[in-house]
This record gives C-alpha cells, structure tokens and sequence, in this order.
C-alpha cells in the first residue's frame, strides 16, 4: 500500500513498521534522505548519507 518504500540508512532494513522511524534530509548536504528505525535510534546507530558521505548519530 506504501507509494514508496523506507529503508534504514544504518541497518538497511525495509520499514514495514514506520512507528518511531525518523526521516529527515542529511544534515550536511541536504540531498539525501536519511531514515533511521526505532532500533537504530535507540542504540545510536550509524548512519552514512549516500550522497556525501557524512556519517553521524544525529
Ligand atoms: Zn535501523
Ligand atoms: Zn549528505
């Protein structure tokens, strides 16, 4: 029913659950989109923005 699919940007798991999913566009470059599950959130995961390589927690 999704337009379109999310995926995590740290674990790369598809969100079949978009509760406590945050997305927002890369703090550096502002192109690309960053998501980040609940999971990965709670932990501080990683996170690597596919357009300039930025990598952070937040
Ligand atoms: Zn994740
Ligand atoms: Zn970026």
């Amino acid at each position: 029913m999704d337009e379109k699919e999310l995926i995590c940007s740290s674990c790369s798991k598809r969100m079949t659950n978009k509760e406590g999913v945050a997305v927002f566009m890369c703090p550096n470059c502002g192109k690309a989109q960053i998501v980040r599950c609940k999971h990965c959130r709670e932990i501080a995961a990683m996170y690597t923005c596919q357009e300039c390589g930025f990598t952070g927690p937040n």
